[in-house]
């Protein structure tokens, strides 16, 4: 069997939609905001129009999860934006026509079952726990092109647009875990939260 192939992970314009006669131009990856950063916990605001400017965001949040080198979704918010977008590409290697979702005012319409599986984040590095989320879910939103969206999913996709809204909304995927359980994460968060602090 042949291996698979790996996609090349360079966010280009054509890869997520956008019009060829829209130049996007290409930018260094953002800077993240890590876990103690305040912004973290605010809500983002709606996207009332889709405009070059949050094109560019997009892309540049989507250069921004490649250069992590294992991100799979990423929300405005965690590179201090707050907007209420959020990207994901969970790498379906094995797919051509696959693109990365580029999401405008997710909402989640509708939730059925629960699910527990282990989640991180790239605001809160090397901290990981097992969460419990709704198992399916049916999710509208806008795409890059400023069109509607409905996408209804379960697995993988549905845990990361939960934990990527969840951003859009002041909330973390360790707010969603028992008190023991992130008492145990203690010392972890106390580092990453002293080392986001200014000196
Ligand atoms: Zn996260």
């Amino acid at each position: 069997m042949p291996k698979r192939k790996r996609k090349s992970r360079n966010a280009s314009a054509s890869e997520v939609g956008v019009e060829d006669d829209v130049l996007l131009r290409a930018t260094a990856p953002l800077q993240l905001c890590y876990y103690g950063n305040p912004v973290l916990r605010k809500r983002a605001k709606p996207v009332a129009e889709i405009t070059e400017a949050e094109r560019q965001l997009a892309v540049q949040m989507l250069e921004t999860l490649y250069a992590t080198g294992n991100g799979i979704g990423l929300a405005a918010t965690q590179v201090g934006i707050l907007k209420r977008l959020i990207i994901i590409d969970i790498g379906e290697d094995d797919d051509d026509t696959y693109e990365p979702l580029v999401l405008f005012n997710p909402e989640i319409l509708r939730t059925e079952g629960d699910v527990v599986a282990e989640e991180g984040c790239l605001s809160i590095p090397n901290v990981t726990a097992e969460v419990r989320r709704p198992e399916k879910i049916v999710v509208a939103g806008m795409d890059i092109q400023g069109e509607s969206v409905h996408i209804e999913t379960d697995g993988l996709l549905a845990r990361v647009l939960q934990h990527e809204i969840d951003h859009l909304n002041g909330v973390l995927f360790i707010d969603r875990i028992s008190g023991l359980k992130r008492q145990l994460l203690r010392d972890e968060l106390l580092w990453i939260q002293q080392a986001e602090r200014p000196a």
